[in-house]
């Protein structure tokens, strides 16, 4: 660090940290994050080659283990997160699975909410036991359900909230005091909530991981995840993991993240406060069967809501008629795209049914409240006038 880094000895607020953390400039003093697009890095000697390899010298040796770039954007999350340590990943994908199998062995046992994001259930469900890691997947709601499914060998616990995508809360503190009881670790999947509303850290969670895609990057432009936790687990738990399994992040789109960060709290902002106006809009129309968001009173949980998040999400799930309802809500949307992505500064629509979560039975699906009939919007940062104006009219066309 050199003296043009803003002094980090004062405890910034998050907004400030999310422009100036963790930035560490090189002897020429530029402005914006340096971009230290390299594999490796070399050494004044076989001495100093060797002093690195033990550890006696601190540096970079590969950028599948670290690089500058890619340690703001961890240093960055960390100060906002409140986190001791992170190490950041491909994607949201590469954070989850390496937060999991990291820490678990055969003859293990993890225990998650089963509204998971559709990757998210398939490692538990399908890739765990064949490395003989037993899981069960239960109601996150219901904390009776938690207690229950504990067994003597249950070393993790896993759960997403608001969940995707009827954006159900489980109460995060409730489950890290059971997790605290067995001497197991909780992990919470933020995504949703982001890192401004909701931290998991604060209310006990052991780990937290994001998927970087979503709200973080926020313009559509590049795939990343982290994960965040005690100095203690990442060194101990998943850095020898991460290190030579490889789902490292690029150190290009680490400096995309670095930028996305900066305007993530006006962002995040935004498109909650029209999220929010969205679904009091769709709450009022005849057309709507039942309307989620978290920021509302007539949430089932908006008690916890209010408990454990500072704010709604800038999604909202809401259910039509049936499917070919909800087609035709799609269909007739002139501004907001249909796609399964989420966070975006674009508003995007999905038909989780048969997009996001077809590979689920019509069972789990029915268990989940998934009906055909349910449609998830991200709400962006278009001017909330015309996203009403043409969720209007695509209602008026049904
Ligand atoms: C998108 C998402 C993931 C996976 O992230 P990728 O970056 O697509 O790999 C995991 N969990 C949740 C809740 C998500 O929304």
């Amino acid at each position: 660090m050199t003296a043009s880094n803003v002094d980090t000895s004062v405890n910034w607020k998050p907004a400030t940290q999310l422009v100036h953390g963790g930035t560490d400039r090189s002897l020429h003093g530029e402005t914006s994050e340096a971009l230290y697009l390299t594999q490796g890095f070399v050494y004044d000697s076989a001495e100093a080659a060797e002093a690195r390899f033990t550890g006696d010298e601190p540096g970079y040796i590969y950028s599948r283990y670290a690089n500058p770039t890619v340690s703001m954007f961890e240093k960055r999350m960390c100060a906002l997160e409140g986190a001791e340590a992170a190490l950041a990943t491909s994607s949201g994908m590469g954070a989850v699975s390496a937060a999991l199998l990291c820490q678990l062995n055969a003859g293990d046992h993890i225990v998650a909410a089963r509204a998971l994001f559709g990757s998210c259930r398939w490692v538990v469900e399908k890739l765990a036991p064949q490395f003989g890691i037993e899981s069960t997947l239960i109601d996150g709601t219901d904390l009776d359900a938690w207690k229950s499914a504990i067994q003597p060998n249950t070393k993790v616990l896993f759960l997403e909230s608001p969940t995707n995508p009827t954006l159900e809360l489980v109460d995060i503190a409730a489950v890290a005091d059971l997790a605290n009881e067995i001497g197991a670790k909780l992990v919470v999947d933020n995504v949703f909530a982001t890192p401004l509303y909701q931290q998991p850290l604060q209310l006990g969670a052991h780990v937290v991981v994001y998927s970087a895609t979503k709200h973080i990057d926020g313009q559509g432009r590049c795939l990343g995840g982290i994960v965040l936790s005690s100095e203690e687990w990442i060194s101990e738990k998943l850095y020898d993991f991460f290190r030579h399994t490889g789902p490292s992040l690029s150190p290009f789109n680490a400096w995309v993240l670095l930028k996305g960060l900066e305007t993530l709290p006006v962002r995040v902002a935004l498109q909650t406060s029209n999220a929010a106006r969205i679904s009091d809009f769709l709450a009022e129309s005849q057309h709507t069967k039942r309307v989620i968001y978290p920021g509302r009173s007539d949430h089932p949980q908006a008690e916890l809501a209010r408990r454990q998040m500072k704010a709604g999400s800038t999604l909202v799930a809401f259910e039509l008629a049936g499917k070919s309802q909800a087609f035709a809500f799609e269909n007739a949307l002139k501004l907001i795209r249909i796609s399964n992505n989420l966070g975006d500064a674009k508003s995007l629509i999905t038909h989780p049914a048969t997009t996001t979560h077809k590979n689920l039975s019509e069972e789990d699906r029915a268990i989940l409240g998934i009906s055909d009939g349910v449609v998830r919007l991200s709400v962006g940062l278009e001017d909330i006038d015309d996203l009403l104006l043409d969720i209007e009219q695509a209602l008026a066309k049904l």
